[in-house]
């Protein structure tokens, strides 16, 4: 989707000059699995080196929604670049790895729209509001927001993202993104607790827990996503409530053993910090303290 990066394999020269290469292995590898970089429902091919004008696409183009949160792929140090025309609001995360990761053309607009009217890129627009430039930051922590900056205005928001082994040229991120660990929420600030709601349609119930394929979640503080068909495994104890709702609204107390495979549940987790685990939704992470039974459509 982008135009030209005219400038952004010089500009990353001139910032790894800057920045001086975070120290990592001499001769390392990329992680088998970074941390996917956008937390929500996402499209993408594999685009890389796909021709870009005179020059070839460095990055692979990560399509979603603008604001849809942007993640730390590992842990590393965060190096903030404001305003570069091709490149709009950007980062570089300089892993821990020798793997240097660019975020391109994160979120200028202070409404949904494409008004640009963030254009100096700021902090809880473009990037996460608690982030500093040089932060060590730990794999799948909040970086910023998704948008269309620089040479993406007008066109879908997207994120342009790169990936350098041993902060050397950009290969493609494309398998890494394949196997990339994929958040299944985040919050849109820094938060000590949240608490989650996780809905969709029930596969099963076994082994203290529901498996669902899940179409929305929605995070207490924070945003919500929708995603299609993503298999959740949620845990639970003897306290959690169950409840059904009526087609006519009505809530009465149910049992997990009514649960058919196939109806429609929202679950609501216990109120938990905020860690990768829980993000990941790891097995026995969450634990759900509340379950409503809504039926089959
Ligand atoms: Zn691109």
């Amino acid at each position: 989707m982008l135009k030209g990066h005219r400038t952004t394999a010089r500009s990353f020269l001139i910032a790894l000059l800057a920045a001086g290469s975070l120290a990592g292995p001499a001769e390392a590898a990329p992680p088998d699995r970074i941390v996917f970089p956008v937390v929500g429902p996402t499209r993408y091919t594999n685009d890389f080196g796909a021709p870009r004008g005179a020059r070839r696409h460095q990055g692979i183009d990560i399509m979603a929604a603008r604001r849809t949160p942007v993640v730390a792929a590992e842990r590393g140090r965060v190096r903030i670049h404001r305003g570069s025309r091709s490149a709009g609001c950007m980062l570089y995360l300089y892993g821990v790895s020798g793997t240097t990761y660019l975020y391109i053309h994160l979120n200028d607009d202070l409404t949904m729209r494409d008004d640009n009217r963030a254009a100096d890129c700021r902090f809880g627009v473009a990037f996460a509001a608690s982030l500093r430039n040089n932060q060590i930051v730990d794999a799948g922590r909040l970086l910023g927001f998704v948008g269309n900056s620089g040479d993406a205005r007008g066109i879908e928001p997207h994120l342009h993202f790169e990936l350098h082994p041993n902060g050397r040229r950009a290969v493609s991120p494309y398998k890494w993104l394949l196997n990339g660990r994929k958040q299944l929420w985040t919050t849109r600030t820094e938060v000590a607790a949240a608490r989650v709601g996780v809905h969709g349609t029930l596969t099963a119930v076994r082994e203290h827990a529901v498996r669902l394929a899940v179409t929305m979640v929605g995070v207490n503080p924070g945003p919500r996503s929708y995603w299609r068909g993503r298999d959740v495994r949620i845990g639970y104890g003897d306290e959690m409530v169950v409840e059904r709702r009526s087609k006519t609204g009505e809530v009465t107390v149910a049992s997990l053993e009514e649960a058919v495979p196939g109806e429609r549940v929202s679950i609501w987790t216990e109120v938990i910090e905020p860690t990768l685990a829980s993000r990941l939704a790891a097995p026995r992470v969450l634990v759900a303290t509340r379950i409503l039974l809504l039926g089959k459509d």
